[in-house]
């Protein structure tokens, strides 16, 4: 008997292991009620230049991409300092890179 309960804990430890493993390989998670990052794939973002990573625009194809510029500087980010993703008035429902930049970057005063 006592076997069988040896036996059944260690399988309810492997489904464990199992389970946050599953979860880890997925990698970092956000809460359930934040807006998705918006995938510089995205229509709307492509259309605008968009890129997470401001270090990454080409400023022969962007040519009013200055380095420095970053969505953190911009006119249009919303939400709070300091967050890595954040809202912005061009892009309702997503999220967008603090880091990143699009084609209308315009200066906070
Ligand atoms: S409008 Fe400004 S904050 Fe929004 S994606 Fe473009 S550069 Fe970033």
């Amino acid at each position: 008997m006592s076997q069988s309960i040896s036996r059944r804990d260690a399988l309810m430890q492997l489904a464990l292991l199992a389970g946050g493993s599953s979860t880890l390989a997925a990698g970092p998670t956000r809460a359930a009620s934040e807006p998705p990052h918006l995938m510089p794939s995205d229509p709307t973002a492509v259309a605008l230049g968009y890129h997470a990573d401001a270090t990454q625009v080409d400023p022969k194809q962007f040519t009013n991409y200055k380095p420095g510029e970053t969505c953190s500087t911009c006119l249009q980010l919303k939400g709070d300092a300091g967050q890595p993703w954040r809202p912005c008035n061009l892009f309702p429902g997503k999220l967008v890179s603090a880091n990143g930049w699009c084609r209308v970057w315009v200066k906070r005063p």
